[in-house]
């Protein structure tokens, strides 16, 4: 590359022609990247870095291309998809999208094998940023293949952890990992409670932070209000049907947003196909307070074998759910904890009702990372 541009001086230049010099670099470094895809995806089916002592090819990129393993592994996946997305290579050689929607457009196709289509993809890549791009590729994701999509995220939520070490003086140290949904509804608990409470509020973000968790753990701020968009569609489980929208959270699989329209606690909004709001009347969906105060005194706790979480730790689950025209009758629901209702919906536990008023609950055939794990 012509080395002339790093000695001019920017100074001495009117704004466009600063901001053509930035775009016009900006055009090189994605040429650039894409040679060096290839270069790396042709270096990933070679020995070299056997020959060297690195574990794997992505090792090798990432240390000696000074990149990060996240930069490594797209150079490769780009490299390896590009004969699979020709109209995307063209599209980026001639300026008109970037090679961050490259990697996002390599990442889909690479997930999906088969059933990967460039060309329903191309346009939306042209119109959209590089992050709104790999929103929509989530939901083309969720369409081509949502039972997949149902698993991965499932899965994400059996990653889920919180480290708390102790300290001598008993500070308490907080690490942990949560999935996009579980890490969302922390989010959205914890954010109201951590904005600045006045001009005179000089606590950084994270000191505020702090203090929120442990006002939300005293039992502060009322019930964390999800948003959730979705079309019936997607409620439905139909295929081919786009991912849920929630708030501060990639899309939803169909089976969280079942599970988060179960329980009445998450406000919600319901788009039919024609993405016009309709109204699923409060009645139908929601479980009155003494409907609810009725269950509690029921079921007392969660209902499913051996567990003994309090009503007040439960959702009010539905049996037949109400998108299957299930009511809001004592008769169809049933009190599970959180952890409980989420094996339900969508670890794929199922639960009948036996005949001296209990439950029975029956283990999924097919279980996520921890076969034969079993209740609490
Ligand atoms: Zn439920
Ligand atoms: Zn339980």
């Amino acid at each position: 590359m012509d080395p002339a541009p790093i000695t001019i001086d920017l100074e001495q230049l009117s704004d466009d022609e600063l901001a053509e010099t930035f775009i016009r670099g900006c055009r090189e470094r994605d040429q650039h990247n894409l040679f060096l895809a290839r270069v790396a995806a042709e270096l990933a089916k070679r020995d070299k870095h056997d020959d060297d002592g690195f574990v794997t090819p992505i090792d090798w990129i990432r240390f000696n291309g000074h990149m990060t393993a996240g930069a490594a592994a797209n150079s490769v996946a780009v490299g390896e998809a590009m004969h699979r997305m020709p109209e995307s290579v063209e599209a980026m050689v001639g300026g008109e999208i970037g090679f961050a929607h490259l990697t996002v457009m390599a990442r889909t196709a690479e997930d999906l094998g088969d059933r990967f289509d460039e060309r329903v993809l191309i346009q939306k890549a042209r119109e959209s940023s590089p992050g709104k791009f790999h929103y929509i590729c989530m939901h083309y994701r969720h369409a081509a293949d949502p039972g997949r999509y149902a698993d991965e995220q499932a899965e994400q939520v059996q990653q889920r952890r919180l480290k708390l070490s102790r300290w001598m003086d008993g500070t308490v140290l907080l690490s942990g990992q949560f999935d996009p949904e579980g890490g969302a509804v922390l989010l959205t608990a914890i954010e109201p409670l951590a904005r600045k409470s006045g001009a005179h509020d000089d606590r950084d973000l994270e000191r505020r932070q702090g203090d929120a968790l442990v006002e939300l753990a005293a039992g502060g701020g009322s019930q964390a209000q999800i948003q959730v968009t979705s079309s019936i569609e997607t409620l439905l489980g139909l295929a081919g049907a786009p991912a849920a929208d929630m708030d501060l959270s990639p899309p939803i699989s169909s089976q969280a947003v079942e599970r988060l329209a179960c329980d009445s606690s998450i406000a919600r909004v319901l788009l039919d196909s024609d993405s016009m709001v309709i109204d699923v009347g409060r009645s139908k969906r929601v479980v009155s307070e003494p409907a609810r105060r009725a269950l509690g005194v029921r079921d007392g706790s969660c209902r499913w074998p051996a567990c003994d979480r309090p009503a007040s730790r439960c959702a009010a689950h539905h049996v037949v759910h109400w998108i299957h025209g299930g009511t809001t009758e004592l008769d169809n629901l049933v009190l599970l904890c959180h952890r409980h209702h989420w094996m339900v919906h969508e670890g794929n536990w199922q639960i009948v009702q036996g005949d001296l008023g209990g439950i029975l609950v029956i283990p999924p055939t097919v279980t996520f990372g921890l076969p034969g794990r079993g209740p609490d």
